[in-house]
């Protein structure tokens, strides 16, 4: 990792080492999950970028497109973000804590995330991003270590420390899920709040491009 998360990722080998990183993960079965998938989902995205969003698992559009977040929780993230000026394509790397469908969209295992949690370890070695975004419960867990309800997490920035966190910033936002299930734009309802959460995230990102 770089000396200042965010702000020099090394372009030579990135791609080639991206491309490694996913035949790996095709290749894995170090959890169960790997034999329940149709296949492995890796990331989508701009390796480049300096955001970083990190999902619980695929669904079932992912497991079968081969891509994160582009369910209906995906297309709503992607509004989300695009209201604040981020393009999640251009401007983010979006990957999830394990790589492979659990069934029945159920919950990964604490097994099966610390199963994967080298190959996510590896992609933010990686891609280097300044800001993480975590997206619901199981991000926040399987990243940080971290249980709790996502409305005391939420909207905390959380500065990495060890490994490879080290000196990135963490900011916990409700899944887009739960803001499916909760539609409310209310002043204080929970897509309000996460709209506040993902404008500070954008001042955050251009403090960081303007520190460069
Ligand atoms: S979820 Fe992760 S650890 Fe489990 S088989 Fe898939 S890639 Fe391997």
């Amino acid at each position: 990792m770089t000396s200042l998360p965010g702000t020099s990722p090394d372009p030579l080998n990135l791609e080639q080492e991206l491309a490694g990183l996913a035949e790996r993960c095709d290749a894995c079965r170090h959890c169960g999950l790997g034999s329940s998938r149709t296949q492995v989902v890796v990331s989508r995205g701009n390796p480049k970028a300096r955001l970083m969003v990190i999902g619980e698992g695929p669904g079932a559009q992912e497991d079968e497109t081969g891509l994160p977040f582009v369910g209906r929780s995906g297309q709503l993230l992607d509004r989300m973000l695009e209201s604040v000026g981020i393009d999640s394509n251009r401007d983010a790397y979006v990957c999830n804590i394990v790589k492979c469908r659990p069934p029945d969209n159920r919950k990964p295992t604490v097994l099966e995330m610390a199963a994967c949690r080298p190959w996510l370890e590896r992609q933010i070695a990686l891609v280097d991003p300044g800001v993480i975004l975590l997206a619901g419960a199981t991000a926040v867990e399987g990243l940080l270590g971290i249980k709790g309800g996502m409305t005391k997490l939420r909207g905390q920035w959380r500065q990495g420390e060890g490994g490879s966190l080290e000196g990135r910033w963490l900011m916990p936002i409700f899944h887009p899920s739960y803001l499916l299930r909760n539609p409310s734009k209310e002043r204080g309802a929970p897509k309000w709040l996460t709209w506040q959460d993902l404008q500070d995230v954008q001042r955050r990102l251009a403090q960081l491009e303007s520190s460069l």
